[in-house]
């Protein structure tokens, strides 16, 4: 009988880029910079690695691989590690925020392009590494645009260092030119025809339509499986519910339907699902983010059904706000997209638009999104001049200049812009400067303990908070409403909820029995530790200031206070140095409830209107003491000041 590794071995052989695999390393043998692109699932991210160590590269270091998503990179790394017949984490492992899963032994590294990031923070020339791989590069997220960068600077001081920039879509060209003419190698591929079929009036509800689509499918389409592309975590919740109800009504026929989600968000454990094969007879129908596009492929699809959107990252620059925001995909994605059907056989997708609601092309992520972030890590990192910094494609002057406001404001710069002492202890902690300065803020309230388990129950990715299905929508509702007590805010309930389980000795029965997502709770739980080693290594103790909610709600304006809101006549919001109406979010507890009249918010959400995630109340005379430099009393005075010029 044959080992899996045996297996994996010809499973490898089978993959388009097997037949080019010499030619490939000979060609990285004898460029220091090269561009691979090539279908999605010819076998790039998993197979160029393993070639490489075949090589003999990893006898010199670590071949790093960087993904754009968390979920790519550890659904990757695990396929390797069962392709060479290794423990994950051995010699294959993967590095993403708050998770590290890799050892001594680990050769081949799968990293979020934001872990890279970090590390050329602690290791500059990443002298533990012969090969960087820039995996995904056509999603150009900002951490890859600050990559290019920087890995393009360091191949100078590094000729033995190798670099690929590897992408699916035919932007070649462009990282070729940024790279000074590097050589491009193109994997040729193999395409099966896909039948595009479109929807002449595209309805509003299109979720709905998605769903539909799926059954009409099923019932008059031979089998194969079918992949939908949603928007994030809460379409495919939405569209997962509605599909069994729609199974329940047709009886019998709901054993032929397994259906798969896969999000950024989903347990490890429910990840491994989506690749597992139908079992004879039935359908597997995949509800998938923008994740199965490119970064992950999924054997066996035949179907797919394209609403035709995606979630982005949309910044103003001019009021520093930043919202996730859903938009019609680009002509590049929706081809992507509808490829995703031809892989292994002639395939079909539905389209449920119209061929002129797609974008030309897609922005670069990094000309709309707050830069505060990688502003921050540019400094450290000894970039002084940001402006000038060698960007593919340059991001609007204004970003630039609103994230270095910010950053003087939180106390991440000083005056003339250079990093100061505590700006270098906010770059320890890998989240945004806000919540990072929040985190390093609370020493002088002494409240760490408090605010490291708010940080972490906002880093978690999803909600604690369980929703059941409707009829005990209100049982659920009640059961949270045990931790606005005193109806002080969001941050405050979640710090409540996390106590309340740690003196319930972290009891799954007591999450289940308080409507609490006991995994979401156990993940908090874990980046709580690494934010409490953190803390402690830049030498601040853990002090607790249970008693004093005034001293936590300072500890969280010291970092958020660009979000403070005010209370208007009409029942909305108003931020307090800029113009824009903002709305309480409906799931924060204190929604419904009489209205406080000044507030700090966490983030806002783009729906139908700005909406305030996690809020909690606040005094206005704290900013003012906060961030002088930032409100004056004029800011907060209960009246309009008459025009007096002085
Ligand atoms: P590319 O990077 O060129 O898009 P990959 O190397 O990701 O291609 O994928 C090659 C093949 O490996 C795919 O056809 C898929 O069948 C398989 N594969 C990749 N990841 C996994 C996984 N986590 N589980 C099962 N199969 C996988
Ligand atoms: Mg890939």
């Amino acid at each position: 009988s044959r080992t899996v590794a045996e297996r994996g071995k010809e499973d490898r052989k089978m993959l388009p880029i097997y037949a080019y695999r010499d030619e490939l390393l000979k060609l990285v043998e004898e460029n220091q910079v090269l561009v691979i692109v090539g279908e999605t699932g010819s076998g790039k991210t998993t197979q160029i690695p393993q070639y490489l160590q075949e090589a003999g590269y990893t006898k010199r270091g670590k071949i790093g691989c960087t993904q754009p998503r968390r979920v790519a990179a550890m659904s990757v790394a695990s396929r390797v590690a069962q392709e060479l017949g290794v423990k994950l984490g051995h010699e294959v492992g993967y590095s993403i925020r708050f998770e590290d899963c890799t050892s001594e032994k680990t050769v081949i590294k799968y990293m979020t392009d934001g872990m890279l990031l970090r590390e050329l923070l602690i290791e500059p020339k990443l002298d533990s590494y012969s090969v960087i791989i820039v995996d995904e590069a056509h999603e150009r997220t900002v951490s890859t645009d600050i990559l290019f960068g920087l890995v393009k600077d360091l191949a100078k001081f590094r000729p033995d260092l190798r670099l690929i920039i590897s992408s699916a879509t035919l932007e070649a060209k462009k990282f070729s030119e940024y790279f000074d003419s590097a050589r491009i190698y193109m994997i040729p591929g193999r395409r099966y025809p896909v039948e595009k079929l479109f929807q002449k009036c595209p309805e509003p509800d299109r979720l709905e339509t998605a769903v539909r689509t799926v059954f009409q499918i099923h019932q008059t389409e031979p089998l194969g499986d079918v992949l939908v592309f949603l928007t994030g975590q809460e379409e495919i919740e939405t569209a997962e519910t509605k599909l069994k109800e729609r199974m329940n009504d047709l009886g019998s026929k709901s054993s032929e339907i397994i259906i798969c989600p896969i999000y950024s968000n989903l347990p490890t454990e429910l990840q491994a699902k989506v690749f597992d094969p139908a079992p004879k007879g039935s359908r597997k129908v995949v509800l998938a983010t923008n994740i199965a596009e490119t970064s992950l492929t999924i054997d066996g699809i035949r179907y797919v059904v394209d609403p035709g959107y995606c979630k982005i990252n949309s910044y103003n620059p001019k009021t520093g706000m930043e919202s996730l925001l859903e938009t019609p995909i680009s002509k590049a994605s929706a081809e992507q997209r509808a490829g995703r059907s031809g892989r292994t056989g002639p395939g079909k997708c539905f389209r449920l638009y119209n061929v002129k609601d797609l974008e030309a092309t897609t922005i670069p992520e990094v000309q709309r999104a707050n830069l505060a972030s990688v502003v921050l890590t540019l400094k450290s990192l000894g970039i002084d001049d940001v402006f000038n910094f060698d960007f593919m494609d340059h991001p609007p002057e204004s970003s630039l200049l609103k994230a270095l406001e910010l950053l003087y404001a939180l106390g991440a710069l000083d005056g003339k812009g250079e990093i100061t002492k505590l700006g270098e202890r906010m770059v320890e902690f890998p989240v945004d400067p806000m919540l990072s300065k929040m985190i390093v803020g609370s020493e002088k309230y002494k409240c760490s303990a408090e605010i490291v388990t708010i940080a972490a129950m906002l880093s978690t990715g999803s909600s604690v908070f369980y929703r059941p299905s409707r009829n005990q929508q209100y049982l659920a509702d009640n059961a949270r409403m045990n931790f606005y007590t005193d109806k002080a805010g969001d941050h405050i309930a979640l710090l409540r909820v996390y106590n309340s389980w740690k003196e319930m000795n972290y009891s799954s029965q007591w999450c289940y029995e308080n409507y609490i997502q006991s995994k979401s709770m156990r993940r908090a739980r874990d980046i709580r530790e690494q934010l409490a080693g953190l803390l402690k290594k830049i030498g601040v103790e853990l002090t607790s200031n249970a008693d004093d909610l005034d001293a936590v709600k300072k500890a969280i304006l010291a970092g958020f206070f660009p979000h403070a809101a005010k209370l208007q006549k009409d029942g909305s919001y108003r931020r307090v140095r800029e113009p824009q109406m903002v709305y309480v979010h409906p799931s924060s507890g204190l929604f419904g409830e009489s209205p406080k009249k000044w507030l700090v918010y966490h983030e806002l959400v783009l729906t139908t209107k700005e909406y305030m995630r996690h809020i909690t109340e606040m005094k206005p005379e704290w900013l003012v003491e906060i961030a002088p430099h930032y409100y004056k009393l004029k800011d907060i005075e209960e009246t309009q000041p008459k025009k007096t010029q002085s």
